[in-house]
């Protein structure tokens, strides 16, 4: 029997919720391109419930634990002596979500004799060193599409958020006041401006379907080109290079995986290259850019503006220049979490796991890493390597 080993975040503060806001939620079936929803033989926990956090486990525990399997579910993950580490020698799984999550270093899947599959509860696999999931032959899964339409909701929000100034004019009504001329000092209309993705693979193309009816001119960037079909629905313009793109976009987007390719793509002398006033939109990953260099863009005017969800490490300690660079938009990494999101990847982990213990292919649009290589949408969307040094810095979170 297995040993499964969950990585959760932590509660809310005030305590696992006993109500929500809603009853239930839309019934969905099919992604846009067809992909159906998770099919997991059955599921234990109601959709629209907290299920990413430890007490929610997922809704893992009666499935896991009836098939006598030993589940082992905490928040603790960074540090000397954290509960990972100490569970992680016998392990067979490890799972853990993006939000918050379980860096699998060369160093612990070299410890981690036993360990067999590691799970993305979500999408983006990078807390894995990928290349030392090849070498020591273990899986690498995650539930392809699961949060791709949340975070682009997410994308859509912060470009109008930061183009409008939404934040700062929301602080003035919270602070009492009625500064009108504070507030759209720095406030413009999407309408007309040049928006240009990074990547348009699923996040990327909705977020062009999403903003589209603002009539802006929408560009992006990719390594494969999209159908002619969408191209010319979407008024598209393709750019073969990062610089082509960010010299004329009013609002840049970066959608892409974190790999050796993309890491640190944004830095200062790719800023340099971007329009003065730009705004730029990350929910992709923290380390496709280079810190330092995004807060010294925004404290120059080079960048009117940046939002986004997600960092490097993660957790954040206190002293991140993001916390405090001007003009930003940033929240927690939340955008791929929301409860509908939460009720499809928690799915989507049952149904792997399912496949695995009943040894069933998993579906080829999970995979990222099988039989020592990149497999499925790993080959296609990312290329090999490492990605997770300078993970270690998530020990000086101090929540
Ligand atoms: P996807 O696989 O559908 O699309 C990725 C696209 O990136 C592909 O079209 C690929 O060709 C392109 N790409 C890869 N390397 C590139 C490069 N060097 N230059 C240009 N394009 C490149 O994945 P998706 O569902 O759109 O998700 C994309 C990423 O978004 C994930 O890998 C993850 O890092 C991030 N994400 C964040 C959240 C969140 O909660 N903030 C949630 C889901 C995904």
């Amino acid at each position: 029997m297995a040993k499964i080993v969950c990585v959760l975040y932590d509660d809310p503060v005030t305590g696992y919720p006993k109500t929500y806001a809603r009853d239930d939620l839309p019934v969905l079936e099919r992604y846009p391109d067809g992909q159906t929803l998770p099919t997991p033989h059955g599921i234990d926990f109601r959709p629209g419930t907290l299920l990413g956090s430890v007490s929610g486990e997922l809704g893992l525990r009666k499935y896991l634990e009836s098939n006598g399997h030993e589940l082992v579910v905490t928040s603790s993950k960074d540090g000397t002596g954290s509960v990972l580490d100490r569970e992680l020698e016998d392990a067979e799984i490890v799972i853990s979500q993006p939000f918050w999550p379980a860096y699998m270093t060369a160093e612990r899947i070299r410890r981690a004799k036993k360990l067999k599959m590691i799970v993305t509860a979500g999408i983006g696999s990078d807390h894995t060193d990928l290349q030392a999931a090849m070498d020591h032959g273990v899986t690498v899964a995650e539930v392809t599409y699961c949060n791709s339409n949340s975070v682009a909701e997410h994308v859509a929000m912060m470009t109008l958020s930061l183009v409008r100034n939404y934040l700062p004019s929301h602080q003035w009504v919270l602070k009492g006041g009625w500064n009108i001329a504070d507030c759209v000092a720095r406030s413009y209309d999407l309408e007309g401006m040049h928006v240009g993705t990074v990547a348009a693979g699923r996040i990327g193309l909705r977020v062009l379907r999403l903003l589209n009816p603002f009539d802006v001119k929408l560009h992006y960037l990719d390594r494969y080109r999209l159908p002619e079909t969408v191209e010319r629905e979407l008024n598209l313009t393709h750019h073969t290079s990062l610089d082509s793109l960010t010299r004329v976009c009013d609002v840049v987007t970066l959608n892409c995986p974190l790999h050796p390719e993309t890491e640190h793509m944004i830095n200062a002398k790719s800023l340099a290259n971007f329009k003065r006033g730009a705004y730029l939109i990350n929910t992709a990953r923290g380390k496709l850019c280079d810190r330092d260099a995004v807060a010294a863009a925004l404290e120059s005017g080079q960048l009117a503006g940046y939002a986004g969800d997600v960092w490097f490490p993660q957790p954040t300690p206190a002293d991140h220049p993001w916390r405090h660079m001007p003009h930003h938009g940033m929240t927690p990494h939340i955008s791929g979490t929301s409860l509908s999101a939460q009720a499809r990847y928690a799915a989507g982990t049952r149904e792997i796991l399912e496949c695995y213990f009943e040894g069933r292919p998993i579906r080829e649009e999970y995979l990222i890493v099988q039989g020592g290589r990149l497999a499925g949408v790993g080959a296609h969307s990312y290329s090999a390597g490492n990605a997770t040094s300078g993970s270690e810095e998530a020990a000086r979170f101090k929540g």
